[in-house]
């Protein structure tokens, strides 16, 4: 079976790391082409000139791109290329409207789409222990599985299209709480003047231990914020978030507040910092 990658960003690049380490990986594309050239070599893989010969060439194309109109940008980039039995997979963090949009494009050409949005963060994607939420028909999951089991530990099937992206947004309301939490306890802890590693470490080991404190919890208290993941993609996807929420008349208040945060530090200029610069709101 032959693999493309289309997204060679901060998730998609160590995706296909692992896709080629296992010899699945055949050609890769990427909209900044010194991107696609540089990892090619490394990877010995072919460089696509355009989304629709990666899609000529390989069976299974996964895309990892920012944001909804850049899904559908390719995926519509891809379709001359397509034919019946291709699958796409979209990993990128997108509203349920999109995934469904999307899918409707591929039916006509006769190719199938899963939207199979990730967490685990760029280290997850690192070591291939993602866990992966997935929207689409379950034959279709099985017979790209062997191909997602190479950069996720965890893969389960949501239900139709555009339920993967739903279970995400769920993951993103929740990582903006966790977020808050974390960033207002421990500038907390540090105006107690308490040891701050110590805090993160005595604290990871119990009840109020999470992924983010562990991982993040370090290097904001040394005023590091390199993503990891961009403030600036969360906010794009806590914005869907909230907007599914008004479609249900919920409220999602500690989503609409990390919104306002995340607006205050793009404006200052921190958009692409992780988003743990949260901290930097915290008094
Ligand atoms: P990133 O580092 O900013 O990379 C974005 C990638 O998308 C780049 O390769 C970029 O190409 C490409 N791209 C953007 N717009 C495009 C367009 N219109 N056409 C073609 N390619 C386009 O972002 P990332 O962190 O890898 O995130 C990718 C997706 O995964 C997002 O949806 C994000 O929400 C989701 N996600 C991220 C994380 C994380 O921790 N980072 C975790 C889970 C999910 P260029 O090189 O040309 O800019």
């Amino acid at each position: 079976m032959r693999v493309g990658l289309i997204g060679l960003g901060a998730m998609g690049e160590p995706m296909a790391h692992n896709l080629a380490s296992t010899g699945l990986l055949y050609a890769v594309w990427n909209r900044t082409p010194e991107k696609a050239w540089v990892v090619a070599q490394e990877l010995n893989v072919l460089q696509a000139d355009s989304p629709s010969q990666l899609a000529e060439w390989c069976d299974v194309v996964i895309t990892c791109v920012s944001a909804d109109k850049d899904v559908l940008e390719v995926i519509w980039a891809l379709i001359p290329g397509l034919g019946p039995g291709k699958i796409v997979v979209d990993t990128s963090t997108v509203s349920s409207a999109t995934a469904i949009t999307a899918s409707k494009m591929l039916e006509d050409h006769g190719a199938n789409f899963l939207d199979a949005p990730v967490s685990g963060g760029v280290e997850g994607a690192k070591n291939a222990m993602l866990a992966m939420m997935v929207g689409g028909d379950e034959d279709v999951l099985e017979r790209a599985r062997q191909v997602l089991e190479q950069v996720s530990a965890r893969i389960v099937l949501m239900g139709p299209v555009g339920s993967g992206q739903g279970t995400k947004a769920v993951n993103q309301v929740m990582a903006a709480g966790i977020n808050q939490a974390v960033t207002e306890a421990l500038a907390f802890a540090h105006e107690l003047n308490l040891p701050m590693d110590k805090v993160i470490d005595v604290i990871s080991g119990g009840a109020a231990g999470n992924w983010f404190l562990e991982h993040r919890g370090p290097s904001m208290t040394h005023a590091q914020f390199n993503p990891g993941f961009k403030l600036e993609l969360h906010h794009k996807d806590l914005t869907i978030c909230k907007r599914m929420a008004e479609e249900k008349g919920l409220q999602l208040p500690l989503t609409e507040q990390t919104i306002k945060d995340y607006q205050v530090l793009m404006n200052e200029g921190f958009g692409q910092e992780d988003i743990s610069a949260l901290y930097r709101l915290k008094p």
